[in-house]
């Protein structure tokens, strides 16, 4: 095999009928897509394929065709409907044969269950030539780590995200972060507040939109609309950063964090710096408020008020907020209303 093929685009294919027919929900693939995207691996698509030999084998034979990495979750388990290891074999060209390795350890968690292993589970066991095996501690799917001659990799894991994620965290990672996986790559995150997110996209413009490299996207999320800015190659930490300061002339006004940060981190850190506490009371937002600040140490007490409460619907903002503060021995308070609106809900701080 070529090892020093750069793994630079990946692939990802989620096998399994129960995501064809919307019975499960592929979360995998996000997961996954997250965290190579982290190391530098761009994602050239995700595909969900059900449990028929042919469709399987080429969804892998395709992905081989465009990337450098395919990984795979699900198709691992005992049954003949599992055929993910089968689809692997086919485009690789090897015959699967029992491990004896795999074979000895599957056999020994039966037997320290204290039942015979049932002669379906043996495929388990199975590898190729051209495939290691990656050691499942939490079920009896181990993964395959499968080394192309070309260079390319396949990597496939069990559905179960219990399973799968340890797998890819322990054995997978650092074995791609050894062979180099990922180019030069930098990410900037805006979180912004008080904007629609086509108002964004409007001030922003197309030719950043549009751009790939550095890429300016938009994500409307429940808390804040971000801003994502990312660039690959040798200078995309200068590119990230001028394209920031872009980003920030146009919507400075709305940022109000970066990255991850929550509204209780940001709420957190002026308080904390303070050394203040903080009273909160909402009416007719059904405890949003509560649930964003969520259990912080500063956070001294959060009013859920009913609409139709007598203070509710008579006091203003100002004297609920006062009245919260001084019961709660508070430094500051924040009081929201929410009223529905014809399609939304119009909010009053
Ligand atoms: P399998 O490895 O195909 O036997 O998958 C076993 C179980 O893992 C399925 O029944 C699902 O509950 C779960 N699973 C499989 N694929 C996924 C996926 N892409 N995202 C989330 N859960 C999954
Ligand atoms: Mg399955």
């Amino acid at each position: 095999m070529d090892g020093s093929r750069r793994l630079l685009r990946a692939e990802l294919i989620s096998v399994g009928s129960e995501l064809t027919v919307g019975e499960t929900r592929d979360t995998n693939s996000g997961e996954l897509a997250r965290s190579l995207t982290g190391l530098g691996v761009a994602i050239g698509r995700i595909a969900a394929v059900p449990d028929e030999l042919d469709v399987v084998v080429d969804a892998f034979a395709g992905a081989l065709s465009r990337a450098d990495l395919v990984v795979s979750t699900g198709g691992l388990g005992p049954t003949p409907d599992d055929l993910t290891r089968e689809a692997i074999a086919r485009v690789a060209g090897e015959e699967p044969a029992v491990d004896p390795d795999l074979e000895g350890w599957l056999r020994g968690l039966w037997s320290r269950r204290g039942i015979p292993m049932p002669d379906l589970n043996l495929k388990q066991a199975w590898l190729i030539p051209s495939a290691t095996a990656l050691a499942n501690a939490n079920g009896t799917a181990p993964g395959w780590w499968v080394d192309r001659p070309d260079g390319r990799v396949v990597v496939a894991l069990p559905g179960p995200p219990r399973e799968m994620r340890p797998i890819w965290a322990d054995a997978v990672l650092p074995r791609l972060r050894e062979r180099g996986a990922g180019g030069d790559h930098a990410t900037r995150t805006f979180r912004l507040a008080g904007i629609g997110e086509s108002a964004v996209a409007e001030r922003l413009g197309e030719e950043l939109l549009r751009a790939t490299n550095p890429s300016v996207a938009t994500y409307a999320r429940w808390d804040a609309v971000d801003v994502r800015i990312s660039a690959t190659g040798a200078a995309a930490a200068a590119v990230v950063e001028a394209t920031a300061r872009r980003v920030r002339d146009i919507v400075g006004d709305h940022i109000w964090a970066e990255g991850e940060t929550s509204w209780a981190d940001a709420i957190g850190t002026v308080l904390e710096d303070r050394r203040w506490t903080l009273a909160s009371v909402e009416v007719g937002t059904g405890g949003g408020l509560a649930a964003l600040l969520a259990d912080r140490a500063w956070l001294r007490i959060a009013e859920v008020l009913d609409p139709d409460a007598p203070a509710a619907a008579t006091d203003d903002l100002q004297s609920l907020a006062a009245s919260a503060m001084a019961r709660a021995a508070a430094d500051v308070a924040v009081a929201v209303r929410g009223r529905p609106r014809t399609e939304d809900t119009a909010i009053e701080v």
